[in-house]
């Protein structure tokens, strides 16, 4: 049976819902996203940090120029949670122009899907391999970093050269050797039990990142690569990798790391609703 997906207000089977090759958002990436997680709790389930998350749709839609309702979309993502029965899931809303060519998209359609599937974490406890890429992330003077469809052909070019090396997530680093962020996650060390958060304006402004600077206090500032080379542990944050150390970059090896695999243990308790504290941060459905 076919999972429920929500489609311009109608919940209904996946299957029931298509686009025409030529929406505008295949063409031109003219599209947001976003990549959202919920989990199951001991008492029923919840969204992570939901209203961040539609915040910052919100943000990349008015970029490119589409409405939307933080509050429609959101109750969508319940809805089709509730529908799927889904508990640990990742969740993918995407707003997009549809059908016409050309980038005069006024007067398209502008469409608002969401679905859910079944999900653990992407990376789990494995250590990342990490390579530093020879591509340059897009600068936040070109396009700013939000979750822009188009955007994302950065991150796919930069996953794949690293991929075919052997290496499981790349590096961004700028012009200057400071570090940017990675494809899909944002980046933290640890120097002498002190964690810090890289802090660069091309870098997505990551919801995980920000919960980990709240939890811990980390500083947040600008990073080199030289500096990070010479970290006792490196860890990458995102909502699908949650809180992922770092086993390897280039050829060093990294590891074991204490303070990483602690804040993990911490975070996992509190996405799953075992911090009465970070309530506020669950949307329970
Ligand atoms: N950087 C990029 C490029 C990403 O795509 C993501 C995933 N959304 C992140 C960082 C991490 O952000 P968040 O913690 O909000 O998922």
């Amino acid at each position: 049976m076919s999972l429920y997906q929500w489609m311009d207000a109608r919940l209904g089977p996946a299957d029931t819902f298509s686009v025409p090759l030529n929406v505008n958002a295949l063409h031109y990436g003219t599209g947001v996203f976003e990549g959202i997680r919920s989990y199951a709790t001991q008492d029923g389930a919840a969204v992570f940090r939901l209203r961040e998350h539609l915040l910052r749709m919100k943000q990349g839609c008015e970029v490119i120029g589409i409405d939307f309702d933080m509050d429609e979309i959101g109750e969508a993502i319940l809805a089709v949670l509730r529908a799927n029965q889904h508990r640990d899931a990742y969740i993918r809303p995407l707003s997009f122009y549809g059908s016409g060519l050309g980038l005069d998209v006024e007067a398209l359609q502008q469409h608002h899907w969401v679905a859910s599937v079944p999900w653990n974490s992407h990376l789990g406890s494995a250590k990342v391999k990490l390579a530093h890429s020879p591509f340059r992330r897009n600068r936040h003077t070109s396009i700013p970093p939000l979750k822009l469809c188009g955007a994302y052909v950065n991150s796919l070019m930069a996953k794949h050269e690293a991929t075919k090396r052997g290496f499981g997530e790349a590096l961004f680093t700028d012009e200057s050797g400071l570090v940017v962020e990675c494809t899909g996650e944002n980046v933290f060390m640890v120097k002498n039990g002190q964690i810090t958060a890289v802090e660069h304006p091309d870098a997505l402004g990551g919801i995980t990142r920000r919960t980990v600077i709240e939890l811990t206090g980390a500083d947040s500032r600008a990073v080199s690569l030289e500096e990070l080379r010479e970290a006792d542990e490196i860890f990458l944050t995102g909502t699908s990798a949650e809180i992922a150390q770092v086993g390897q970059l280039d050829q060093r090896e990294l590891g074991p790391n204490p303070v990483t695999l602690t804040l993990r243990a911490r975070y996992l308790g509190i996405v799953r609703g075992e911090s009465a504290e970070h309530e506020t941060w669950l949307t329970r459905f």
